[in-house]
């Protein structure tokens, strides 16, 4: 499977929207080699761009200074989120004879002009299949959208494929047409087909890239190959947060580091694949919570399965009604999350069969008078292999369980302004009080602990304590 995802414009961090196409991608190619394909993905940087330059002239520097910095963070960012990098990751500025070639075959077959400025055209009505991604015909986008007339342009519709330098202190390059720079879109079909081949399996971005962007790939990929460009066409949807756009502009920016410094990677994904891709997801404080309440009883129900499933057990016995009705839920539930999966990658759904599985089992192992026997066994083994298989394709539900809870009661202590410190001085004292028998000293500790979402456990082995959510 080859496939081609549009990458980031390198001039700022990226937020956790532009993330979400990024986590989907990922998602794809790990579904795909687990159903065994082999996949080729390449995703760009755009390394060349009006919104560089203005970055780079605002910051006194170099557009390269600007991108190359950009670049690294973005890479951190996406370790951070554990995505796997694309097998090649090309910049367009390593590009450009491949850009300039195909911009002269363009030209060469009419479907491309120069101004006398020597800024280089593409001839939109020349393509006669302009429009079909998007469903949009050519006289309603010249009609609806606010397309500037320019008296360069043959056409209003008609795109840049070469920007003539304005002045010295752009990035350019010399072409048969003199100093410039290429336009955004043809970068995108110079690179995938130089990596994938004139036609390949399938492309994606976000949905925002539909029209013009990848309009206009496939208009100046066909009309210079003549071939089909991309077979698959897949589009993730935006974030929203508190239900409004998340945008620069309205300052309600989330950087992907921030959110994985204050809640974790494992946090952002979930929350990026609990919804369909095609759908928008929103992000409020309250969708987070929810996210680390569900977290938290998936990673309490493994750790309790992982713990029976190594405990040494007795002869097998008839297994329960429950026992049975565990089992086979557990039976079929590799079978579910695939047909999910095949339907069209619906991640939300596959989420909603893992905690109807985690429901059973933590009420399984709740229980009164659980015991490890042969059955719990193979119940909690069963459910620990389930997860490590999902795992491989969602890549979250495999993180070290210990680990994981531990960080996350960490973080939400921190969000309550609860220092672990004075958390364990109550709990020494409330220890001391019991051993006095100053049961109201103990009890008052207690409830007031509870009230701030925090539960005690008296154990044999001393006094643990957890978080509570409230959905
Ligand atoms: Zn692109």
């Amino acid at each position: 499977m080859r496939m081609y995802v549009c990458g980031p414009t390198v001039y700022n961090y990226v937020h956790i929207g532009n993330a979400r196409v990024f986590v989907f991608y990922d998602i794809v190619e790990r579904y795909l080699r687990f159903l065994g394909y082999q996949v080729e993905r390449v995703m760009n940087f755009t390394d060349v761009d009006d919104k560089i330059i203005v970055k780079a002239n605002e910051e006194k520097t170099e557009s390269i200074a600007i991108s190359e910095k950009y670049i690294t963070a973005f890479l951190e960012d996406m370790i951070a989120l554990k995505v796997n990098p694309p097998k090649v990751a090309p910049k367009v500025t390593d590009h450009i004879p491949e850009i300039i070639k195909l911009i002269e075959g363009l030209i060469a077959n009419h479907s491309a002009y120069i101004s006398n400025d020597g800024e280089v055209f593409f001839s939109v009505r020349g393509f006669k299949d302009y429009g079909k991604l998007s469903g949009k015909n050519i006289d309603d986008l010249i009609s609806g959208a606010r397309v500037q007339a320019d008296e360069k342009k043959r056409d209003p519709l008609d795109f840049s494929l070469w920007k003539p330098q304005k002045n010295p202190s752009e990035p350019s390059w010399d072409s048969p047409w003199g100093k410039g720079r290429p336009g955004w879109h043809i970068e995108c079909s110079a690179m995938s087909m130089k990596y994938l081949g004139q036609s390949f399996d399938i492309h994606g971005g976000g949905m925002d890239l539909i029209h013009p962007h990848h309009e206009n790939e496939i208009a100046q990929s066909e009309a210079f190959t003549h071939r089909p460009f991309a077979k698959y066409w897949l589009h993730s949807n935006m974030l929203t947060f508190n239900a409004e756009k998340m945008s620069k502009s309205l300052g309600n920016i989330m950087l992907t580091r921030d959110f994985i410094k204050k809640y974790s990677g494992e946090v952002l994904r979930y929350f990026l694949l609990s919804g369909h891709y095609r759908s928008t997801i929103d992000y409020s404080e309250q969708h987070i919570r929810e996210v680390q309440s569900a977290l938290h009883r998936f990673y309490t129900a493994l750790s309790k399965a992982e713990l029976a499933a190594s405990t040494a057990s007795v002869a097998p016995a008839s297994p329960s009604a429950e026992e049975t009705k565990v089992a086979e839920f557990g039976k079929d539930f590799d079978a579910k999350w695939k047909e999910a999966m095949d339907e069209d990658l619906n991640t939300a759904k596959v989420i909603g069969l893992v905690f109807e599985y985690v429901r059973f089992m933590n009420a399984y192992i709740d229980r009164k008078g659980f015991k490890a026997t042969h059955q719990t066994q193979t119940i909690c083994r069963q459910f620990v292999d389930s997860f490590k298989k999902l795992s491989q394709v969602l890549n979250i539900f495999g993180e070290n369980p210990t680990h994981f809870l531990n960080q996350l009661r960490a973080s939400v202590l921190e969000e309550r302004n609860i220092k672990l410190s004075d958390l364990n001085d109550k709990i020494r004292i409330r220890t001391e009080a019991r051993a006095k028998k100053d049961f109201a000293t103990s009890d008052n500790i207690r409830d007031n602990l509870l009230s701030q979402g925090i539960e005690l456990r008296d154990l044999p082995s001393g006094t643990d304590w957890d978080i509570l959510f409230k959905n």
